[in-house]
């Protein structure tokens, strides 16, 4: 048997497998301004689905206080995401909040990029953010409005990463989810229009997570293929990577023109070397990205817990951690995701 191993003060929280908790992923919102097929598609994120209402999120103070207890496990970055990031009102604050949290070296953001103004990236970097990573799944405009299924063009997402690189917030990551027949077309177009520059492309292959989003393992163009795909238009080298366990596999092209990264969650998982933890925005805690149940953090803040009691409870949840779903699906290498489990969605914990 595994043996389980709980807090150590020196080294932070391990898990069943020995990894530490390192990332934490907070999700400040569950709602979006755009509806990615992928993601959170139409039909099912509806005029009639429920959002969760306000009092339900963790407010900027719950969520502070809780990072500063996950930094006591050894967490040293956090990423703010959602839903859109960018909805949640005064989300500067929360960042000046988080950013002076004793432990933390990076603080990071996901967004869409559909709202980041110029100002906003401003503000956003005299807050505290360091870096950060607009999605965009193609440079065409008919195929990145038809999978974001609001219309919504490429060029004020280019104009967002501008802004984001200009203001400092840099290098820029661009995260580009490959469908197959979707957007693979634009994988080499999406390439080439940042080669050159300072930001970094990050192809990710096409996820099964939730359950909405009808998932087919013939949906997923391997990392390996998108490789060789743009290797042959402008030869690439493999880069090593910066430090143990990145999750990004990095490739630079042989002309000295930048660098790519893909990320090959589905084809060659990384579950040894994953020491990431969820929050969700209602104050879940979850382990893993593919995980059904989280563990409510919130119902022990609102109780009155104390600072040592919410410690003990993330030691804990992480001590029992054995998730490793990607290396298990792959190993079964199911063409269909297992539909009978109920699981989180993309949009409620973030990515
Ligand atoms: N709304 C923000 C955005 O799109 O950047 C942040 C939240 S979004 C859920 C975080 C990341 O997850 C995005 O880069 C998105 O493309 C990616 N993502 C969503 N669903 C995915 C899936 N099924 N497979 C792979 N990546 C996915
Ligand atoms: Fe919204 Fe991001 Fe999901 Fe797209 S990927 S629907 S932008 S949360
Ligand atoms: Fe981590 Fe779970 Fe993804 Fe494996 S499947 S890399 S354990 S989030």
């Amino acid at each position: 048997m595994i043996p389980v191993r709980i807090h150590d003060e020196a080294e932070g929280s391990r898990d069943r497998f020995g990894r530490p908790l390192h990332d934490l992923r907070i999700s400040v919102t569950d709602r979006c301004n755009f509806r990615c097929t992928y993601c959170m598609p139409k039909e099912l994120f509806g005029a009639s689905y429920r959002f969760m209402p306000r009092s339900e999120l963790l407010s900027f103070e719950e969520i502070t206080r809780l990072a500063s207890i996950f930094a006591g496990h050894g967490v040293r970055k956090i990423r703010l995401t959602g839903g859109e990031p960018l909805l949640r009102q005064g989300l500067d604050d929360l960042v000046r909040m988080l950013s002076a949290v004793p432990g933390i070296e990076d603080l990071t953001l996901t967004t869409n990029g559909s709202l980041l103004t110029r100002r906003h990236a401003r503000s956003l970097r005299a807050a505290g953010l360091r870096r950060l990573t607009v999605s965009l799944d193609a440079v065409d405009d008919a195929v990145f409005s038809s999978m974001n299924d609001v219309g919504f063009p490429v060029e004020p997402v280019l104009e967002a990463i501008e802004n984001a690189g200009g203001e400092g917030l840099s290098p820029v990551k661009i995260n580009m989810v490959v469908k197959r027949g979707v957007n693979e077309h634009d994988v080499v177009p999406m390439a080439e229009r940042f080669r050159g520059t300072a930001h970094i492309v990050r192809f990710i292959e096409y996820m099964d997570v939730g359950n909405t989003n009808g998932w087919r393992l013939d949906d997923v163009v391997p990392a390996r293929e998108i490789v060789e795909t743009i290797g042959r238009a402008h030869p690439l080298r493999p880069v090593e990577p910066e430090y143990p366990g990145e999750v990004a596999r990095r490739w630079r092209y042989a002309d000295g023109a930048g660098e790519i990264g893909v990320i090959s969650s589905v084809t060659a998982p990384f579950c040894g070397a994953c020491t990431r933890a969820r929050l969700s925005a209602e104050g879940r805690l979850y382990t893993c990205l593919f995980a059904s149940e989280g563990f409510d953090l919130r119902r022990l803040v609102r109780s009155g817990a104390s600072d040592e009691s919410l410690s003990a409870a993330i030691g804990s949840v992480w001590g029992r951690r054995d998730d490793r779903y990607s290396e298990l699906r792959t190993s079964n290498t199911p063409s269909e995701p297992p539909t009978s489990e109920r699981r989180i969605e993309m949009s409620y914990i973030g990515g």
